[in-house]
């Protein structure tokens, strides 16, 4: 058995080293003791969230989800690292049977993911996030997934058999090179426009399935001046549009924009960032005026499923 890296972050749960170089991460397996955990937060209108990971090897800069590493050396290396939850299934399976039999005429409402993306790399080998659905799809609960990778389409066929779902694809930003400087291991922006519109012509909306198609602008990053119109045009093909600024708040440390990986490079912004308030209006004014049948939300409310 290979020695475990990070070793003491936690003295009394099994971590098996599996795989020393999974795009740039070290892949490790653990047991979880709960899959279905109290949401809370920004996205306190749902019963759960649910991580098939912990960590996320898009490791982007500005990243709050960091400030939950298990130890200071984990909270460094963001991005380098994955603990695959790999009893993740059963569990699952268990905590929907426990949830009907108390709420036998209620289905839960769950957020898929609030601190990994269910769809990073480590996904495409292990189709964690996948078995998942497939244990979901016959519980029918209503299912909110967050994430900013295209991988999202292979699931189609089962995302098909939802009938209470939403679909949020993080998009902070229209030009590529701002998306290059904040989060380099991410996908690229063309890409996750066009999993959107592949995702919106294959699932159907009508009577039976109430699927619905976010862009989570969020945390709002610079546009460059050329690129806003174009890519607030490309917009509209969501339902939905959310917006959240950087720094929504100074007071509260699990914001965006509090890693100083972040705080270094929006030094090189400074056209926008020297005044962020206005920066953010200005380009709410031109949602607001270039887009028509999107709702356009801001900050928490814009993460309900309604
Ligand atoms: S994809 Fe989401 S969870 Fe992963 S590093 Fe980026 S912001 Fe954090």
């Amino acid at each position: 058995m290979a020695k475990p890296q990070y070793e003491g972050y936690s003295a009394n749960t099994a971590t098996i080293l599996v795989s020393e170089n999974l795009a740039g991460a070290k892949i490790y397996n653990q047991n979880a003791k709960s899959l279905l955990n109290k949401a809370t937060g920004f996205i306190s209108s749902y019963d759960f969230t649910l991580n098939p990971y912990r960590g996320c090897q898009y490791g982007c800069s500005y990243c709050y989800a960091a400030a939950f590493s298990p130890n200071p050396k984990m909270r460094g290396d963001w991005g380098k690292w994955v603990i695959v939850k790999q009893n993740a299934v059963n569990i699952l399976e268990k905590e929907l049977q426990g949830w009907y039999k108390k709420n036998p005429d209620k289905p839960p409402s769950i957020y898929m993911s609030s601190v990994t993306d269910p769809y990073q790399p480590i996904e495409s080998k292990q189709l964690l996030t996948r078995s998942l659905l497939e244990v979901m799809v016959n519980y029918q609960p209503t299912l909110v997934i967050q994430t900013r990778s295209p991988m999202i389409v292979r699931d189609i066929d089962i995302l098909q058999k939802f009938s209470r779902l939403r679909i949020n694809m993080t998009i902070p930003t229209g030009s590529e090179s701002v998306r290059k400087d904040f989060e380099p291991k991410a996908p690229s922006v063309p890409a996750r426009l066009k999993a959107i519109g592949k995702l919106k012509f294959s699932i159907p909306c009508n009577e039976e399935n109430d699927v619905r198609f976010s862009i989570t602008v969020t945390p709002l990053l610079p546009t460059l001046p050329e690129h806003q119109v174009g890519f607030i045009r490309k917009l509209e093909i969501a339902d939905r549009v959310v917006i959240q600024e950087f720094h929504a708040s100074h007071t509260r440390s699990l914001v965006a924009g509090t890693r100083e990986e972040a705080q270094a490079i929006k030094e090189k912004y400074g056209w926008w960032y020297d005044n962020e308030r206005v920066s953010y209006l200005k380009f709410k004014e031109k949602l607001d005026s270039l887009l028509s049948g999107v709702e356009i939300k801001e900050g928490k409310e814009g993460f309900g499923y309604d």
